[in-house]
């Protein structure tokens, strides 16, 4: 079973210009408890005051997903977390030779350091832990399996390697991630950031390579291009993997949600929970979906919660049109064809799909 770790309360929030109130994450954390996902990744207590009330309040729901605070490896930010109630802790270290020695002027042996102190302090807290290793993709594979085997020994349940500047493909990332998992006892969790597209793909590439946790954010949220968007991977656990399990018939209530508390707009074809992905208009699409909705839809609209349009347009044919009239109650007095070419005309001079009032207007004898 794959599971899902969803970091849009933290991660996603990361957004430039996206900030969440404290009641907006409670009830995000309460909707994608709903939808099913495994652990709740909800913020950083260090960050201050309110954003460990944000976090103690959705502790408190006493929710069925593990609710994950995310701490920098400093024994400060883990002492915040501990304060907030929270059962499970992550902490992350950057694990390549341009993090460690361009961000934080260490060498490798601090951070395998810093890693163990911060561990040892936890040993006893009756907490679950997990570790990240920042910019995985960059490190040497042989410091990665140290830092990912020094966690284990330390009591770490998972590990996240985090593909941080979304370098990888699909490929590259089984060829460089295979082994390494395979070594491992502990939970391998992937981390993959969207910079070239392909967050999505490399989600189901790390189950190849022996991954058992995606992370995730809604709508891709996240630090530039963003994460690998919820909705989209958890179709894919869904119709690829033929994974049961979350009840995906709620990614479009969700996703709109989020989208109006992060103030982003959903584009109308984007995968999963666009407007638009089950509005068929061209004649021959329409006529197939009228036929069979099999003939050209991948999955039911029920699935993810939307619903099959039939929209008339500059590519509409008889058979749609005809059914769209009837559907409106306009079932005579009319020929078919004449009608069609002036549809064709209104749509090509409004260049956009016909209105319900447009048509009545037009289908009238
Ligand atoms: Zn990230």
């Amino acid at each position: 079973m794959i599971e899902i770790l969803d970091t849009t309360l933290r991660d996603g929030e990361q957004t430039p210009g996206v900030s969440f109130t404290t009641q907006e994450k409670v009830e995000i954390a309460q909707r994608l408890d709903a939808l099913g996902v495994n652990y709740i990744e909800a913020g950083v207590p260090a960050m201050g005051k309110v954003e460990a009330q944000a976090i103690r309040e959705i502790v408190a729901l006493g929710l069925k997903a593990k609710v994950v605070a995310w701490n920098r490896a400093a024994l400060g930010d883990l002492e915040a977390s501990l304060a907030t109630g929270a059962k499970v802790l992550h902490l992350s270290l950057p694990v390549s030779d341009q993090l460690i020695e361009g961000k934080l002027g260490w060498n490798k042996g601090e951070v395998l350091a810093q890693q163990r102190r911060c561990l040892e302090f936890l040993a006893y807290e009756g907490v679950e832990v997990s570790v990240g290793a920042e910019d995985s993709t960059r490190a040497n594979p042989e410091f990665l399996l140290d830092y990912a085997q020094q966690a284990e020994a330390l009591g770490a349940v998972r590990v996240r390697f985090c593909d941080t500047l979304g370098l990888l493909d699909p490929f590259g990332l089984v060829d460089f991630f295979q082994p390494l998992v395979q070594k491992l006892k502990t939970k391998a969790e992937i981390h993959s950031h969207n910079d070239f597209g392909m967050a999505t793909a490399n989600g189901l590439a790390a189950v190849r390579a022996g991954f058992q946790v995606i992370d995730t954010t809604v709508l891709g949220l996240g630090e530039r291009a963003g994460n690998a968007p919820l909705e989209e991977t958890a179709m894919v656990l869904r119709y690829h993997l033929h994974q049961e399990g979350l009840k995906t018939e709620g990614l479009k209530d969700l996703a709109r949600f989020v989208a109006l508390a992060a103030g982003r707009a959903i584009p109308v074809n984007k995968s999963v929970i666009g407007e638009e992905i089950f509005c068929h208009e061209s004649g021959i699409h329409a006529d197939g979906v009228l036929k069979d909705p099999k003939n050209y839809e991948p999955y039911a609209p029920e699935w993810v919660g939307a619903q099959r349009q039939i929209v008339i347009g500059k590519h509409s044919g008889r058979r749609a049109l005809r059914y769209k009239l009837e559907s409106l109650g306009l079932t005579a007095g009319f020929e078919i064809g004449e009608l069609l070419d002036r549809v064709r005309a209104l749509a090509t001079a409004k260049k956009s799909v016909l209105s319900d009032l447009d048509l009545i207007h037009l289908g009238r004898p």
